[in-house]
């Protein structure tokens, strides 16, 4: 058994965890799944549709930085035109190194790729 809050492993009989006080689970999320929804994120960049955001997080994922959007959009009961912007979050300790992708040519078409001559 083994709490999915603090990942403390529990011998069989144990029920919660004594730390947490939330209800064990039989096995653990993998590693990432979720995690982001604890972790501590930081807006790396603000975009104004959700397009321009998918393809820079395409390009955090491509160098294994994890990210996620949030949209302002209320789950949809707002229109997205109406809302500040597309949020781009990373973990705050991927910040340096997500800002630097993005600061680069991140868009395949963008791409400087060396002559392979
Ligand atoms: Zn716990």
């Amino acid at each position: 058994m083994y709490c999915p809050q603090c990942r403390s492993e529990y011998r069989s009989g144990f029920t919660h965890c004594a730390e947490c006080n939330v209800a064990l689970v039989d096995q653990l999320e993998p590693e990432n799944a979720g995690a982001l929804n604890d972790a501590e994120l930081v807006v790396v960049r603000t975009y104004s549709d959700e397009t321009e955001a998918s393809l820079a997080k395409t390009a955090l994922e491509a160098s294994s930085i994890e990210c996620m959007i949030r949209s302002d959009d209320y789950g949809g009961l707002t229109p997205l035109s109406l809302t500040r912007g597309v949020d781009l979050l990373v973990r705050s300790e991927d910040f340096e190194k997500a800002d630097e992708i993005l600061s680069s040519d991140v868009l395949p078409e963008d791409a400087d790729v060396p002559d392979a001559n």
